[in-house]
Protein backbone atom coordinates (compact mmCIF):
# COMPACT_ATOMS: atom_id res chain seq x y z
CA UNK A 1 0.00 0.00 0.00
CA UNK A 2 1.16 3.39 -0.61
CA UNK A 3 2.61 5.48 2.20
CA UNK A 4 2.02 2.82 4.81
CA UNK A 5 4.24 -0.73 3.69
CA UNK A 6 3.75 -1.55 7.73
CA UNK A 7 -0.05 -2.15 6.86
CA UNK A 8 -1.65 -5.32 8.02
CA UNK A 9 -4.44 -7.08 6.57
CA UNK A 10 -7.05 -7.79 8.59
CA UNK A 11 -8.79 -10.99 7.61
CA UNK A 12 -11.51 -9.96 10.30
CA UNK A 13 -12.44 -7.03 8.91
CA UNK A 14 -13.06 -8.64 5.60
CA UNK A 15 -9.78 -6.66 4.47
CA UNK A 16 -9.11 -7.91 0.19
CA UNK A 17 -8.36 -4.90 -1.25
CA UNK A 18 -8.42 -3.96 -5.33
CA UNK A 19 -5.79 -2.51 -7.30
CA UNK A 20 -6.50 -2.82 -10.76
CA UNK A 21 -7.68 0.21 -12.26
CA UNK A 22 -9.35 -1.51 -14.89
CA UNK A 23 -11.89 -3.56 -12.74
CA UNK A 24 -12.05 0.03 -10.29
CA UNK A 25 -13.62 1.79 -13.60
CA UNK A 26 -15.48 -1.02 -14.39
CA UNK A 27 -17.31 -1.17 -11.29
CA UNK A 28 -18.01 2.35 -11.26
CA UNK A 29 -19.57 2.06 -14.81
CA UNK A 30 -21.50 -0.40 -13.68
CA UNK A 31 -22.91 1.96 -11.04
CA UNK A 32 -23.95 4.40 -14.06
CA UNK A 33 -22.96 7.23 -11.97
CA UNK A 34 -23.80 10.77 -13.53
CA UNK A 35 -22.03 13.93 -13.03
CA UNK A 36 -24.01 15.08 -9.74
CA UNK A 37 -24.72 11.50 -7.89
CA UNK A 38 -24.40 11.76 -4.48
CA UNK A 39 -22.54 8.27 -3.41
CA UNK A 40 -22.13 6.08 0.15
CA UNK A 41 -18.97 3.98 -0.08
CA UNK A 42 -18.95 1.14 2.28
CA UNK A 43 -15.70 0.12 3.40
CA UNK A 44 -12.94 2.55 1.95
CA UNK A 45 -10.04 0.35 2.57
CA UNK A 46 -6.59 2.11 0.72
CA UNK A 47 -9.10 4.56 -1.11
CA UNK A 48 -8.22 3.11 -4.74
CA UNK A 49 -12.57 2.74 -5.48
CA UNK A 50 -13.14 5.99 -3.53
CA UNK A 51 -10.66 7.48 -5.84
CA UNK A 52 -12.56 6.31 -8.55
CA UNK A 53 -15.56 7.36 -7.42
CA UNK A 54 -14.79 10.56 -6.23
CA UNK A 55 -13.28 10.92 -10.51
CA UNK A 56 -17.02 10.17 -11.64
CA UNK A 57 -18.97 12.52 -10.25
CA UNK A 58 -19.38 16.19 -8.39
CA UNK A 59 -21.90 15.15 -5.78
CA UNK A 60 -21.10 14.51 -2.55
CA UNK A 61 -18.96 11.22 -2.02
CA UNK A 62 -19.39 9.75 1.57
CA UNK A 63 -16.95 7.08 2.65
CA UNK A 64 -17.23 4.48 5.92
CA UNK A 65 -14.51 3.03 7.46
CA UNK A 66 -14.10 1.04 10.29
CA UNK A 67 -10.38 0.79 10.65
CA UNK A 68 -8.79 3.83 12.01
CA UNK A 69 -5.20 2.62 11.11
CA UNK A 70 -6.33 3.25 7.64
CA UNK A 71 -6.68 7.02 8.28
CA UNK A 72 -3.06 8.41 7.25
CA UNK A 73 -3.28 6.71 4.16
CA UNK A 74 -7.17 7.76 3.45
CA UNK A 75 -6.53 11.28 4.28
CA UNK A 76 -4.11 11.63 1.26
CA UNK A 77 -6.92 11.45 -0.85
CA UNK A 78 -7.54 15.10 -2.43
CA UNK A 79 -10.91 15.58 -3.54
CA UNK A 80 -13.25 18.35 -2.34
CA UNK A 81 -16.23 16.41 -2.52
CA UNK A 82 -15.01 13.61 -0.31
CA UNK A 83 -15.81 13.00 3.13
CA UNK A 84 -14.64 10.34 5.29
CA UNK A 85 -16.41 8.70 8.43
CA UNK A 86 -14.35 6.35 10.53
CA UNK A 87 -17.06 4.37 12.08
CA UNK A 88 -19.03 1.08 11.64
CA UNK A 89 -21.29 1.45 8.86
CA UNK A 90 -24.24 -0.81 11.08
CA UNK A 91 -23.67 1.04 13.94
CA UNK A 92 -24.74 4.69 12.12
CA UNK A 93 -27.80 5.98 13.01
CA UNK A 94 -29.80 6.22 9.68
CA UNK A 95 -31.25 10.07 10.57
CA UNK A 96 -27.28 11.04 10.34
CA UNK A 97 -26.40 9.02 7.39
CA UNK A 98 -29.47 10.99 5.87
CA UNK A 99 -28.02 14.10 7.12
CA UNK A 100 -24.51 13.38 5.39
CA UNK A 101 -26.18 13.80 2.27
CA UNK A 102 -28.69 16.58 3.57
CA UNK A 103 -31.79 14.37 3.17
CA UNK A 104 -31.21 13.85 -0.74
CA UNK A 105 -31.40 10.97 -2.13
CA UNK A 106 -27.85 8.72 -2.78
CA UNK A 107 -26.51 5.91 -4.57
CA UNK A 108 -24.21 2.85 -2.45
CA UNK A 109 -21.18 2.11 -4.65
CA UNK A 110 -18.43 -0.61 -2.47
CA UNK A 111 -16.54 -3.61 -2.09
CA UNK A 112 -18.32 -4.78 0.85
CA UNK A 113 -16.80 -6.44 3.48
CA UNK A 114 -18.36 -10.09 3.18
CA UNK A 115 -18.72 -10.92 6.64
CA UNK A 116 -21.31 -9.08 6.88
CA UNK A 117 -22.86 -8.03 3.39
CA UNK A 118 -26.21 -9.39 4.59
CA UNK A 119 -26.79 -7.37 7.59
CA UNK A 120 -25.38 -4.33 5.55
CA UNK A 121 -27.95 -4.96 2.48
CA UNK A 122 -30.58 -5.34 5.42
CA UNK A 123 -29.50 -1.76 7.16
CA UNK A 124 -29.55 -0.25 3.70
CA UNK A 125 -33.21 -1.48 2.96
CA UNK A 126 -34.81 -1.12 6.45
CA UNK A 127 -34.34 2.45 7.22
CA UNK A 128 -36.06 4.56 4.67
CA UNK A 129 -33.00 5.83 2.82
CA UNK A 130 -33.56 7.51 -0.54
CA UNK A 131 -31.20 5.11 -1.70
CA UNK A 132 -31.38 4.94 -5.84
CA UNK A 133 -29.31 1.88 -6.40
CA UNK A 134 -26.83 -0.39 -5.05
CA UNK A 135 -23.83 -1.83 -6.65
CA UNK A 136 -21.93 -4.02 -4.89
CA UNK A 137 -19.27 -6.68 -5.10
CA UNK A 138 -20.17 -9.72 -3.17
CA UNK A 139 -19.13 -13.26 -2.76
CA UNK A 140 -20.01 -14.77 -5.73
CA UNK A 141 -22.65 -17.09 -4.21
CA UNK A 142 -24.50 -14.18 -2.09
CA UNK A 143 -24.35 -12.63 -5.49
CA UNK A 144 -25.91 -15.37 -7.08
CA UNK A 145 -28.69 -15.56 -4.45
CA UNK A 146 -29.33 -12.14 -4.68
CA UNK A 147 -30.68 -12.22 -8.88
CA UNK A 148 -31.87 -16.30 -8.15
CA UNK A 149 -35.03 -17.12 -9.64
CA UNK A 150 -37.99 -19.23 -7.61
CA UNK A 151 -37.28 -22.63 -7.41
CA UNK A 152 -34.02 -22.49 -7.63
CA UNK A 153 -31.72 -23.73 -4.79
CA UNK A 154 -29.95 -19.87 -4.22
CA UNK A 155 -33.82 -18.50 -4.14
CA UNK A 156 -34.06 -17.09 -0.58
CA UNK A 157 -35.67 -14.19 1.56
CA UNK A 158 -33.04 -11.28 0.59
CA UNK A 159 -33.66 -12.40 -3.08
CA UNK A 160 -37.64 -12.26 -2.04
CA UNK A 161 -36.92 -8.94 -0.11
CA UNK A 162 -35.04 -7.43 -3.40
CA UNK A 163 -37.27 -8.54 -5.87
CA UNK A 164 -39.92 -6.18 -3.86
CA UNK A 165 -37.80 -3.12 -4.35
CA UNK A 166 -35.58 -3.60 -7.06
CA UNK A 167 -33.69 -4.91 -10.65
CA UNK A 168 -30.59 -7.40 -9.72
CA UNK A 169 -28.64 -7.60 -12.00
CA UNK A 170 -25.28 -9.34 -11.95
CA UNK A 171 -22.89 -7.13 -13.67
CA UNK A 172 -19.47 -8.87 -13.94
CA UNK A 173 -17.94 -12.05 -12.13
CA UNK A 174 -13.99 -11.12 -10.79
CA UNK A 175 -11.40 -13.92 -10.00
CA UNK A 176 -10.58 -14.13 -6.03
CA UNK A 177 -6.93 -13.21 -7.86
CA UNK A 178 -8.29 -9.65 -8.47
CA UNK A 179 -8.04 -9.18 -4.79
CA UNK A 180 -4.62 -8.33 -2.05
CA UNK A 181 -5.03 -10.42 -0.19
CA UNK A 182 -6.29 -13.26 -2.07
CA UNK A 183 -9.45 -14.65 -0.59
CA UNK A 184 -10.58 -18.43 -0.90
CA UNK A 185 -13.63 -17.16 -3.00
CA UNK A 186 -14.45 -15.62 -6.14
CA UNK A 187 -16.68 -12.41 -6.04
CA UNK A 188 -19.27 -10.62 -8.33
CA UNK A 189 -20.51 -7.12 -8.63
CA UNK A 190 -24.46 -6.76 -8.71
CA UNK A 191 -26.40 -4.03 -9.87
CA UNK A 192 -29.26 -3.34 -7.61
CA UNK A 193 -31.99 -0.71 -9.19
CA UNK A 194 -33.92 0.39 -6.58
CA UNK A 195 -37.50 1.41 -7.62
CA UNK A 196 -38.51 4.87 -7.66
CA UNK A 197 -41.85 4.36 -5.34
CA UNK A 198 -39.24 2.38 -2.78
CA UNK A 199 -39.45 3.83 0.98
CA UNK A 200 -38.73 1.21 3.04
CA UNK A 201 -39.47 -2.31 4.14
CA UNK A 202 -41.64 -2.77 7.10
CA UNK A 203 -39.80 -4.76 10.00
CA UNK A 204 -42.86 -6.95 10.28
CA UNK A 205 -42.85 -7.57 6.59
CA UNK A 206 -38.68 -8.14 6.86
CA UNK A 207 -40.23 -10.63 9.94
CA UNK A 208 -42.84 -12.86 7.92
CA UNK A 209 -40.70 -13.30 4.72
CA UNK A 210 -37.45 -14.42 6.78
CA UNK A 211 -39.58 -16.78 8.52
CA UNK A 212 -40.96 -18.45 5.22
CA UNK A 213 -37.56 -19.75 4.56
CA UNK A 214 -36.55 -20.60 8.37
CA UNK A 215 -35.98 -24.13 7.69
CA UNK A 216 -35.52 -24.52 3.63
CA UNK A 217 -36.32 -28.25 3.59
CA UNK A 218 -39.37 -28.06 5.43
CA UNK A 219 -42.65 -26.62 3.80
CA UNK A 220 -44.07 -23.56 4.41
CA UNK A 221 -46.86 -24.13 6.82
CA UNK A 222 -44.26 -25.77 9.42
CA UNK A 223 -41.85 -22.82 8.93
CA UNK A 224 -44.72 -20.36 9.56
CA UNK A 225 -46.49 -23.06 12.44
CA UNK A 226 -43.29 -22.57 14.31
CA UNK A 227 -42.14 -19.38 13.79
CA UNK A 228 -45.20 -17.65 13.96
CA UNK A 229 -47.07 -19.37 16.60
CA UNK A 230 -49.84 -20.45 14.22
CA UNK A 231 -51.80 -23.40 14.20
CA UNK A 232 -52.04 -26.02 11.21
CA UNK A 233 -55.58 -24.93 10.66
CA UNK A 234 -54.88 -21.57 11.03
CA UNK A 235 -52.11 -21.65 8.94
CA UNK A 236 -53.94 -24.21 5.68
CA UNK A 237 -56.51 -21.41 5.96
CA UNK A 238 -54.04 -19.14 5.13
CA UNK A 239 -52.65 -21.19 2.18
CA UNK A 240 -55.74 -21.73 1.09
CA UNK A 241 -56.99 -17.95 1.16
CA UNK A 242 -54.21 -17.51 -1.28
CA UNK A 243 -54.92 -20.09 -3.74
CA UNK A 244 -52.00 -21.78 -2.37
CA UNK A 245 -51.10 -25.91 -2.14
CA UNK A 246 -50.67 -27.01 1.40
CA UNK A 247 -47.51 -28.56 0.66
CA UNK A 248 -45.77 -25.59 -0.87
CA UNK A 249 -42.05 -24.26 -0.11
CA UNK A 250 -40.81 -20.85 0.71
CA UNK A 251 -38.80 -21.21 -2.49
CA UNK A 252 -41.72 -21.99 -4.82
CA UNK A 253 -43.58 -19.05 -4.48
CA UNK A 254 -43.31 -15.57 -6.54
CA UNK A 255 -43.28 -12.32 -4.75
CA UNK A 256 -47.09 -11.36 -4.96
CA UNK A 257 -47.07 -14.55 -3.27
CA UNK A 258 -45.26 -13.73 -0.45
CA UNK A 259 -47.08 -10.05 -0.70
CA UNK A 260 -50.95 -11.74 -0.70
CA UNK A 261 -49.86 -14.23 2.19
CA UNK A 262 -48.22 -11.32 4.31
CA UNK A 263 -51.56 -9.23 3.55
CA UNK A 264 -53.89 -11.82 4.68
CA UNK A 265 -51.54 -12.43 8.20
CA UNK A 266 -51.92 -8.26 8.65
CA UNK A 267 -55.64 -8.85 8.80
CA UNK A 268 -55.53 -11.15 11.56
CA UNK A 269 -53.86 -11.43 15.35
CA UNK A 270 -50.32 -12.91 14.18
CA UNK A 271 -48.80 -9.54 12.21
CA UNK A 272 -51.58 -6.82 13.28
N1 LIG B 1 -12.85 -0.38 -0.98
C1 LIG B 1 -11.59 -1.05 -0.75
C2 LIG B 1 -11.16 -1.75 -2.02
O1 LIG B 1 -12.02 -2.01 -2.86
O2 LIG B 1 -9.96 -2.04 -2.16
C3 LIG B 1 -11.65 -2.03 0.44
C4 LIG B 1 -12.69 -3.12 0.35
S1 LIG B 1 -12.52 -4.36 1.58
C5 LIG B 1 -13.29 -5.73 0.77
C6 LIG B 1 -13.77 -3.95 2.80
C7 LIG B 1 -13.43 -2.77 3.69
O3 LIG B 1 -14.53 -2.61 4.62
C8 LIG B 1 -12.19 -2.92 4.55
O4 LIG B 1 -11.37 -1.79 4.41
C9 LIG B 1 -12.71 -3.02 6.00
O5 LIG B 1 -11.84 -2.48 6.96
C10 LIG B 1 -14.02 -2.25 5.90
N2 LIG B 1 -15.03 -2.64 6.91
C11 LIG B 1 -15.17 -3.84 7.51
N3 LIG B 1 -16.21 -3.82 8.35
C12 LIG B 1 -16.75 -2.57 8.28
C13 LIG B 1 -17.83 -1.92 8.95
N4 LIG B 1 -18.60 -2.58 9.83
N5 LIG B 1 -18.10 -0.63 8.65
C14 LIG B 1 -17.33 0.04 7.75
N6 LIG B 1 -16.28 -0.52 7.10
C15 LIG B 1 -16.00 -1.81 7.35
Amino acid sequence: MENDNNFQFKHSLGQNFLTDTNLLKAIVSDAKLKDSDNVLEIGAGAGALTSQICLSTKGKVVSVEIDKSLKSTLENLKFENLSLKFDDILKVDPNQLKQWFGGEPFKVVANLPYYISTPILFYLLENGFPIESITIMLQLEVAQRLSAKSGTKNYGALTVLLNLVSDVTLTRKVSKQMFTPTPKVDSAVVFIDIHKNFASLSANLIKFIKSCFLMRRKTLCNNLIKELNLSREECEALLKSCNLNLNVRAENLETTDFLNLFEQLKNTKILA
